[in-house]
């Protein structure tokens, strides 16, 4: 069933679990929302802009809206990273139900006016906003840019949620957008600070590659979702790889080439439920 982030990021919240969001092309959605059922977890499935362009627009949110019809489980269908409000417009009028705008480059003054106007677009609408304030580094897509990180102030949190009227704030706390060259120590001093002033749920980029034992300790602290997609990356770059191993006839059967696919991205998708204790929530 499709649903906005507010409820399912407040039992989170509530209930100290973390909703797994996960970035997504239409060959992946299946797989996904087979595998949030299968374990009985809420789940985001989030596009990327640069997946949206052209009919992309049609398919991708077409395709999740008519499928998580077909779930019990809750599907927040989302639109990750929007730098403009153009495409919170768009997304809105998609039928999207969640959108992220991300002024987290912005002075603060500057990221509360863009935040606001977005919050102004969606909220009429019924969809939720995250915003992101400080700012979640490294690199990750083509023609996408990330800076160094810059960690969240505490002092900032409830003024910019009270200007704003956002409904989650991904915060920075040491994880990096992509793969890490060295991984990260995550700040949980700083985290525990955030969330005792944060009058939202709190938000975590990066998720891939973190160690699960900090990944767990930011869940326990107040991480409410937690965005993958690198680590989706690396299972379908695998799952690839087998398939082409394989004696492929020259006919193959979509299984035979996407088969092995699907149950590494599957693989992922639990693992990530059951470690962020998201399974038997919905
Ligand atoms: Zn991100």
């Amino acid at each position: 069933m499709l649903v906005n982030a507010k409820e399912i990021l407040s039992d989170a919240r509530a209930n100290q679990y973390a909703v797994p969001a996960f970035d997504c092309v239409e060959e992946m959605v299946r797989t996904m929302l087979e595998t949030a059922e299968e374990r009985r977890a809420p789940v985001f499935l989030m596009c990327l802009l640069p997946d949206l362009v052209g009919n992309g627009w049609a398919y991708l949110p077409g395709l999740i809206r008519i499928a998580a019809s077909h779930h019990r489980v809750p599907v927040v269908l989302h639109l990750d990273h929007a730098m403009e409000l153009e495409s919170i417009k768009r997304a809105v009028d998609a039928g999207f139900t969640s959108v992220m705008i991300d002024g987290s480059k912005l002075p603060f003054e500057e990221n509360v006016r863009f935040t606001k106007a977005a919050v102004d677009i969606a909220h009429p609408r019924g969809v939720s906003v995250e915003a992101e304030l400080g700012h979640v580094g490294g690199s990750d897509l083509e023609g996408s840019t990330y800076g160094e990180n810059v960690l969240t102030d505490p002092d900032e949190v409830t003024r910019f949620v009270e200007q704003t009227g956002v409904d989650s704030l991904a915060v920075s706390i040491g994880t990096s957008h992509g793969v890490y060259k060295s991984l990260p120590t995550l700040s949980i001093g700083r985290l525990k600070q955030l969330n005792h002033v944060s009058p939202v749920p709190l938000v975590l980029h990066g998720g891939s590659g973190t160690p699960d034992d900090q990944v767990q300790e930011a869940v326990r602290n107040g991480i409410c979702k937690i965005n993958i997609y690198a680590d989706i990356r690396i299972a379908m770059g695998r799952g690839l790889h087998t398939a082409a191993a394989t004696q492929l006839r020259e006919d193959p059967l979509p299984q035979e080439v996407f088969g092995p696919m699907r149950e590494e991205i599957s693989d992922v998708v639990r693992a990530k439920i059951d470690l962020l204790f998201a399974a038997n929530r919905a």
